[in-house]
């Protein structure tokens, strides 16, 4: 079996082949095969006839030269001759690696909660039990907090392992949770409970379901959550597309069929059920605390993988509280911009834009005060949300749904601050520092998301009517002073990073491109400590995702579950 990356096909001749559906799409047909074993034949100057088994494996744009844009592809075949053909093409191809094993195979004294930012104060202990615990007695299954990519990938791979585990997640399934979210963007009434931070799916249920990442998938377990996102029902052509993404309209049911596939192999579900603390005795997990409509009891728990995102304040106190070791993390924070669609493709791909998928792009640069300036998260054709989790305090991110196919493009612009910018110090430092900000926000516009002119954020002065550009918002909107409610060096750096990004995107500079905040949560402000057997400072707790510090975003969140999985799993085998 031999493996090439080198395979191209023009995109004038995929757009004259290809059925402009599965262009758009990116999605690859017969037609589209044909045409690779062809250039790859090209290539080898073998006949078609000596390629067999012929398997694409990714797919890119070559963007380079716009008048002569290239898909890349990689792929695997047979061919006669296999051994001639590597001495002949040592640079273009290499032998398969053989495939790895499959990694995850089926081996397969009570605090009273307050959920305020104070420790809780220690009160009566509840007798209410409401474990009904797969494995019973000295056993209990094991907890996992939080049904977020993290804490949804773990419990599968649980489940599978047959540990039946128990999902406490303080929001609402994802039918609900859609229900009470659109209704805080119709009305701006918000449930702190569940909303697009939390509830079922986690953080990104209402993003694009962006799923690469830049963690190295050493161990496989990147492929095995592409793998596992399409057998529960997100699209095929994740598998191969470079940076392949759900949308999400698709995200919910893919969800929810992990879920049922968790409740299917015996394990079980609290929603609307928060964890409130933790019960220790010597340094031994014995029970999670747990908070449903007021009512509070304990319930036994020696493994708990703690999955509760980057968004869990009052958790992340709680737990400081209780003497779970963490530490200041450096995150970022900025801006959303909202450029026109068509102004970011015929920029990125020429004259193709229209046949070809959403274009999107990743910028940085260096301000002259030293702080490096980037877009992350960019949503092509997407819609910027309301995004708060706390009353009082506004925060934005994007979302896109599987097609791409609203006006707007956006993209948060930020930079990183350190422990030194927080002003505050102590190991929840980061998190007072986001909330005096996103208070600013959401004062400014009376809870509405704050938007701003980019050329009247380069002149600092507040903005009074939009120009070409209209915003594309999932929540209400009013016209304001978006530079006020940034770190005074965030908004120097993002304006100087905005003008220099026209340089690269042609129109990126334009004066009516809109910007709203503030982009607050883009990682955890904090770290919990783990050990080697990924465990915190008391035995059977599991931190895990993001939250806890060991991931950025969905795909590496999803990747950080099962490997904790793993070791809760292997523990058991002990
Ligand atoms: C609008 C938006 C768009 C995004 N777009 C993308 C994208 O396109 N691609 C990408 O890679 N990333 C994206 N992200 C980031 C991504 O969502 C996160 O990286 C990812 O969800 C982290 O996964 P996690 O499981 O660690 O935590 P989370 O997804 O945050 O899940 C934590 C879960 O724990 C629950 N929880 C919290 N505290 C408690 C408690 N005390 N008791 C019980 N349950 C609790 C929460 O309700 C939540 O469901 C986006 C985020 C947002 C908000």
């Amino acid at each position: 079996m031999l493996h090439s990356n080198q395979v191209k096909v023009p995109v004038r001749e995929l757009i004259e082949k290809v059925p402009a559906d599965l262009v758009k799409s990116g999605v690859i047909g017969q037609e589209e095969k044909k045409l690779v074993g062809q250039a790859l034949g090209r290539l080898l100057k073998i006949g078609m006839g000596q390629i067999r088994d012929l398997r694409i494996l990714r797919k890119s744009v070559d963007a380079r030269k716009k008048q002569d844009l290239q898909m890349i592809y990689q792929v695997e075949f047979r061919a006669g001759k296999e051994e001639a053909l590597l001495r002949r093409y040592p640079g273009i191809l290499k032998k398969c690696q053989p495939v790895r094993k499959e990694m995850l195979s089926g081996r397969q004294s009570v605090f009273r909660a307050s959920m305020d930012e104070g420790c809780f104060v220690r009160g009566k202990a509840s007798t209410i039990s409401e474990t009904a615990s797969g494995e019973g007695g000295e056993r209990p299954s094991p907890l996992v907090v939080g049904f977020g990519p993290a804490g949804m990938f773990a419990a599968l791979a649980l489940a599978r392992a047959g540990l039946a585990p128990h999902v406490v997640e303080r929001g609402q399934r994802v039918e609900e949770r859609r229900q009470t979210v659109d209704a805080f963007w119709e009305t701006g009434v918000l449930n702190p409970e569940s909303n697009v931070q939390f509830g079922e799916g986690g953080a990104g249920t209402f993003s694009d379901g962006k799923l690469n990442t830049m963690v190295k998938d050493k161990t496989g377990r990147n492929r095995k959550v592409l793998e596992t996102f399409v057998e529960f029902g997100a699209p095929g052509e994740i598998l191969y597309l470079q940076k392949p993404h759900i949308g999400t309209d698709l995200l919910g049911d893919v969800v929810r069929n992990i879920r049922q596939e968790i409740l299917r192999l015996g394990g079980r579900f609290s929603f609307e059920t928060k964890l409130a603390d933790l019960e220790v005795e010597g340094e031994q997990l014995v029970s999670a605390v747990l908070e449903r409509g007021g009512r509070t009891w304990a319930e036994p728990c020696r493994q708990m993988i703690l999955a509760t995102g980057h968004s869990a304040r009052d958790t992340f106190y709680q737990l400081h509280c209780r003497g779970i070791q963490m530490e200041p993390k450096p995150f970022a924070v900025g801006v959303r911009v909202e450029h026109p669609q068509a102004m970011i493709g015929r920029s990125q791909y020429g004259d193709y834009y229209e046949a070809l998928p959403a274009a999107d792009y990743k910028l940085t640069y260096q301000a002259s005060g030293g702080r490096g300036v980037y877009s992350f998260c960019m949503c092509p054709g997407g819609y910027v949300v309301n995004a708060s989790s706390e009353e009082g305090r506004l925060a934005v991110n994007g979302m896109s749904f599987h097609d791409r196919a609203g006006e707007n493009a956006n993209s948060a612009i930020i930079a990183t601050v350190t422990p030194e910018d927080f002003g505050e110090s102590g190991v929840l430092g980061g998190i007072a520092f986001q909330r005096k900000y996103e208070e600013l926000a959401f004062r400014q516009a009376g809870g509405k998301i704050p938007v701003q002119l980019l050329g009247d954020f380069i002149r600092n002065r507040k903005s009074d009517a939009f120009g070409e550009v209209l915003p594309a918002m999932k929540g209400g909107f009013a016209l304001g002073h978006v530079r006020e409610i940034l770190p005074p060096e965030v908004g120097d750096a993002s304006a100087e990073g905005m003008v220099a990004f026209g340089r690269k995107i042609s129109g990126y500079d334009r004066k009516d491109a809109i910007l709203s905040g503030i982009e607050s949560r883009t990682s955890s402000p904090v770290r919990i400590l783990r050990n080697e057997s990924l465990q915190g400072n008391i035995r059977g707790l599991y931190p895990c995702g993001e939250g806890a510090g060991y991931a950025g975003g969905l795909t590496s969140a999803a990747m950080d579950g099962i490997r904790v999985a793993e070791m809760v799993i292997e523990s058991r085998h002990r």
